[in-house]
């Protein structure tokens, strides 16, 4: 019997685990007592985490390719397979440029893995074109924090929630999505009793039964709320002038354009009474510790960035921020979406927060990597853009790597068109569960979870290392391992030469230095001696002797990154740009997850005790839309938008709005047929600064299903 700690591979909250192998090769698993970020408690999906790696029945287990999609998938071995990749990947680059080719991969890979893909690409293929499904649900976030305090920074950490008084959720449902967190401000609010717990939701959801005021708002006016709580706190003098003059700009257009509107006019386009947008403010403007949370109700919108600045701009005018206690805490829904932004995953930055549009960060990284072609000055495409330029064919080959686009992205008919019409198509992944392994021409087997070896880190900032406890099945490789041998066959290997993950991430913690992610010196035994380090690491651990934690809170001296120190306050405007609701599609329907499913149930699907909580997809429909079409409770529905359809059935409920329709995102294919993918009804407008999608809100019609 061997024992393991690691960490759970859903949510960004990054529970510690402690897995247990038995000598007939069983696994067991419980909850990390000694993990600061959940101290023993596991969710549902946490709890029974380890069947995911135990059932191999779907797994991927050995390399294979085809010749053309007309053909069967053929074994190969791993050198045939990379070579393959390798050959087209530089005819491609020869005849089209580097731009020709991307990568698409995710926040459930490792530090080391979007580090690896990053240099590849950035550094020595010479292309920008690499991004993350991480872009679809938190970019928002990044761009808000970078325009607001200067750089990618969640300034908070859990032990805030001890700290505060006032509690803001907006635009998330923690209680499903972020149980752990949610259990400890729950505990907080039992042992105080005058904490206060506002939710804002346009549903009603176990998050805002449990909330002391829950502002259930018409889907898109989450700035016209936020800006009608800045108006009260101006005007009943809760704003900290002090701090604002001292450590702010942007005040006086904030001021001015938060009082266009009354907040009688912002109540009513929230369609909710001024007295609880005066009692939230209240709370706000007298609590000693405000700390806001949010996901993607703010974020998955086409006006998500200027969303966030609304929510920062709370916490900027109250000088509720740097303290305990007290900051805006986006929840990252991807256990190391987080892993991906520092190591520079995304089109348009590199390692250590650096940016490709920024000269001198290029070159910081040219020199370090000694790269053999100069890093591309412009951002490379976006998830949505990637997929768009393959329909186009100006991007001509893909590499997918541990993400399931063909229901995770907006407007799906998009991607599978793109995928359809696409050159080259690689897949990486763990299993054949994924929807893309049909488009693809050379399929590589992943390691999974437990498999291999490396670090992610979690919405609070924390690194932790998990290990390899086990063997990968059949001649599945970790993804690091696969992305050193291809850059091989690329011609590159001296420059990635690497025996293990630890070498790579000794490398990427070294080109941190000097920035504002500093964990130069952190590495893999520090990190199982110490369990986690919360970036960035300040303390010089040379002479140390008590334990190193790394940095709990940003801006404690409310210096910010910016170039003169003080954080910007947006004056933002409040209207929505989501698709207009029509005669023909009058209904607005928005999405989002259930309690024990993860993503496109690629590993939450195989549990079969997860799926019994909720184990069919559904509609929510509030009664009068019910009534109005004529459709009882548990018929089967046709909802239809601009795009395309699903057919479920309807769960008739007053926790949606009149006028307001939810289906969860989870589901792809449902007995062979797509008809459930929330994504056959989405768009793929984007907030033109994240370019994340307006995932959120989408105009459709609801109508009974009659057999043709
Ligand atoms: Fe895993 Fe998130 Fe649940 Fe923690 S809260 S056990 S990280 S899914």
């Amino acid at each position: 019997m061997k024992t393991f700690k690691s960490t759970c591979c859903y949510c960004g909250v990054g529970c510690g685990v402690v897995v247990t192998k038995e000598g007939n090769g069983q696994l067991s698993l419980e909850g990390d007592k000694e993990h600061p970020s959940n101290m023993g408690m596991l969710c549902s999906k946490g709890m029974n985490l380890h069947y995911t790696v135990m059932d191999q029945s779907d797994r991927l287990l050995y390399p294979q390719m085809r010749l053309n999609r007309s053909m069967p998938m053929q074994r190969v071995n791993w050198d045939d397979a990379l070579e393959r990749t390798a050959a087209v990947f530089k005819t491609l680059i020869k005849k089209f440029g580097p731009d020709s080719v991307a990568f698409y991969v995710s926040g459930q890979c490792l530090t080391e893995e979007y580090y690896l893909v990053n240099k590849l690409i950035k550094g020595f293929i010479g292309s920008n074109n690499i991004d993350t499904n991480s872009r679809l649900c938190m970019s928002s976030a990044v761009v808000g924090y970078k325009l607001a305090l200067g750089e990618d920074s969640v300034p908070v950490c859990y032990d805030d929630i001890e700290a505060a008084d006032v509690i803001f959720v907006t635009g998330a449902n923690p209680a499903w999505c972020h149980p752990i967190i949610w259990r400890r401000v729950e505990a907080h609010k039992a042992a105080n009793p005058d904490v206060k717990i506002i939710c804002v939701d346009p549903r009603k959801t176990d998050t805002s039964r449990s909330s002391d005021l829950h502002l259930q708002i018409a889907p898109g006016t989450d700035i016209v709320l936020n800006n009608a709580i800045g108006r009260i706190l101006i005007e009943k003098n809760y704003i900290d002038q002090q701090f604002i003059a001292a450590h702010t700009d942007g005040f006086p257009d904030f001021q001015e354009k938060v009082m266009q509107r009354t907040v009688a006019e912002a109540a009513e386009l929230c369609g909710i009474d001024a007295a609880d947008i005066y009692t939230a403010a209240e709370w706000i403007g007298q609590c000693k510790g405000f700390l806001s949370f949010w996901t993607m109700g703010l974020n998955q919108s086409v006006i998500g960035v200027n969303k966030n600045l609304s929510l920062i701009n709370l916490h900027l005018i109250t000088g509720k921020i740097g303290k305990p206690g007290n900051g805006p805490f986006s929840l990252t829904g991807q256990p190391n979406a987080m892993g991906g932004r520092e190591t520079g995953g995304l089109a348009n930055i590199l390692p250590g927060h650096r940016e490709v549009i920024n000269a001198s960060h290029r070159a910081e990284m040219e020199e370090f990597w000694n790269t053999p072609v100069k890093i591309a000055n412009k951002p490379g495409l976006t998830a949505t853009e990637m997929f768009e330029a393959l329909a186009d064919d100006k991007l001509k080959a893909i590499w997918i790597i541990n993400t399931n686009p063909l229901v995770s992205m907006p407007d799906i008919n998009v991607a599978e068109a793109a995928l359809n019409k696409s050159r080259f198509v690689v897949v990486q992944d763990v299993s054949n569960r994924a929807d893309t392994v049909k488009f693809a021409d050379v399929v590589l087997p992943a390691a999974a979870w437990l498999e291999k070896e490396g670090t992610m880190t979690n919405a609070e900032r924390r690194i932790t290392h998990l290990p390899k406890a086990i063997d990968a099945p059949g001649e599945a490789l970790p993804d690091a391992e696969i992305i050193w041998r291809f850059a091989a066959k690329m011609g590159f290997g001296d420059s990635f030469d690497y025996k293990n993950t630890s070498e790579v991430y000794d490398e990427y913690t070294a080109c941190t230095a000097g920035t504002t992610i500093d964990v130069t010196g952190v590495n893999y035994q520090l990190l199982k001696t110490n369990r986690s380090i919360q970036w960035p690491l300040t303390t010089s651990f040379e002479n140390n002797k008590t334990p190193i934690t790394g940095t709990k809170r940003l801006f404690t001296d409310h210096q910010f990154h910016t170039k003169n120190k003080r954080a910007q306050i947006h004056a933002v405007p409040d209207e929505n740009h989501s698709e207009p609701t029509s005669e023909t599609y009058p209904l607005v329907l928005t999405n989002g997850r259930i309690r024990d499913q993860w993503h496109t149930m690629t590993k939450t699907g195989r549990v079969a005790k997860l799926n019994q909580h909720t184990p069919q997809p559904f509609l929510q429909l509030h009664p009068e839309d019910a009534e109005h079409r004529n459709i009882r409770e548990g018929q089967l529905a046709v909802i239809q938008s601009r795009r395309g359809e699903v057919r479920v059935k309807v769960n008739i409920t007053e926790d949606v709005r009149p006028g307001l329709c939810f289906l969860p995102m989870h589901w792809g294919k449902i007995l062979g047929s797509n008809l459930a993918r929330a994504n056959n009804l989405t768009n793929n407008l984007v907030d033109p600064k994240s370019k994340e999608p307006d995932f959120k809100f989408s105009a459709v019609q609801v109508s009974l299903y009659k057999k043709p």
